[in-house]
């Protein structure tokens, strides 16, 4: 078999430019990747490491008074694999350099704030890789659907967004924004199986139901937020999601090159070393 690799860098090949066009958009494709699926579970996993390393650094940066971060934001309808991502590729570095936060109906005591209040307490600290399992957008996609404020408010909020994660990046948070997007066909069949499956029940909810005949309202939504809040600091990768195995792959490499990119390093000790190694060798020598 030919060596399995990507061919193009999935930033590019995912990236959704201003000429992205979401229906036609295929959901079951693996765009830049020229393997199949076992190569890509193998490359995933040497990747893996990989990034288990970079993140490793960027930690010890972030203890030794770097202010760097990494923001990534995961949105997609019901089935389209967020947890997935959290499980199979965050699984795969050190959980306490990672902060994750889900965000689902605001409580009462967050819908007395502004929308932006409850995702900002969540940012990632210096260090940290941030996972956000819905985010912000939500503000602009499911209260859009279901006109849970009026079309002059949410309209507003796109533009207010771009400037508020303009100040995030400003403040050294990297965002990688991933939208998962699997296929009317596909969400039927993941949706049946949690109704197949007693394992799966306590995954569904009668409500996906309603979110579901509410598809074309949601696409459009999507739609818009990838026109335009797809900015050159922070562009949406829009991830097809039909293939499990090429949405989690895609997401690790995307996740690793932006690391390598941050290049964090190893910070320098704040010690003499010879005195130290000296110091020590002396209680080994002799024992208390
Ligand atoms: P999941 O369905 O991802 O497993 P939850 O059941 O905890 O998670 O809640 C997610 C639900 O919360 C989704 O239906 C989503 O549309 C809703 N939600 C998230 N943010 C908002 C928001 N700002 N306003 C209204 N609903 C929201």
């Amino acid at each position: 078999m030919a060596k399995q690799q990507w061919r193009t860098d999935p930033r590019e090949a995912l990236k959704a430019g201003p000429d992205f066009d979401l229906a036609a958009f295929d959901r079951n494709g693996q765009p830049g990747w020229e393997g199949d699926r076992d190569g890509g579970e193998e490359y995933m996993a040497r990747r893996g490491e990989e990034m288990s390393e970079l993140q490793e650094r960027l930690f010890a940066e972030g203890r030794s008074g770097g202010n760097r971060s990494v923001l990534l934001v995961l949105q997609g309808l019901d089935t389209a694999g967020k947890g997935g991502i959290v499980r199979h590729v965050m699984g795969m570095v050190d959980p306490q350099g990672v902060k994750l936060a889900s965000f689902g109906v605001p409580t009462p005591e967050e819908r007395e704030h502004h929308y932006l209040w409850r995702i900002e307490k969540q940012l990632p600290p210096p260090g940290r890789i941030g996972v956000f399992d819905r985010s912000h957008y939500e503000d602009v996609l499911v209260v859009r659907v279901d006109e849970l404020v009026p079309r002059e408010v949410w309209s507003g909020r796109y533009d207010e967004i771009n400037a508020w994660e303009q100040k995030v990046i400003e403040s050294g948070t990297t965002l990688v924004k991933v939208a998962l997007m699997v296929s009317y066909d596909e969400q039927g069949a993941r949706l049946m199986e949690r109704l197949e499956r007693p394992d799966k029940y306590w995954k569904f909810s009668p409500g996906d139901i309603d979110t579901r005949s509410k598809w074309p309202a949601f696409q459009e939504a999507y739609a818009d937020v990838f026109a335009r809040t797809s900015t050159e600091q922070a562009p949406w990768y829009v991830v097809p999601a039909d293939k499990k195995w090429y949405a989690r792959l895609a997401v690790t490499e995307i996740l690793t090159r932006t690391l390598e990119d941050l290049d964090p390093t190893w910070p320098p000790a704040t010690f003499d070393v010879a005195e130290m190694r000296a110091a020590l060798q002396e209680t080994i020598d002799h024992p208390a």
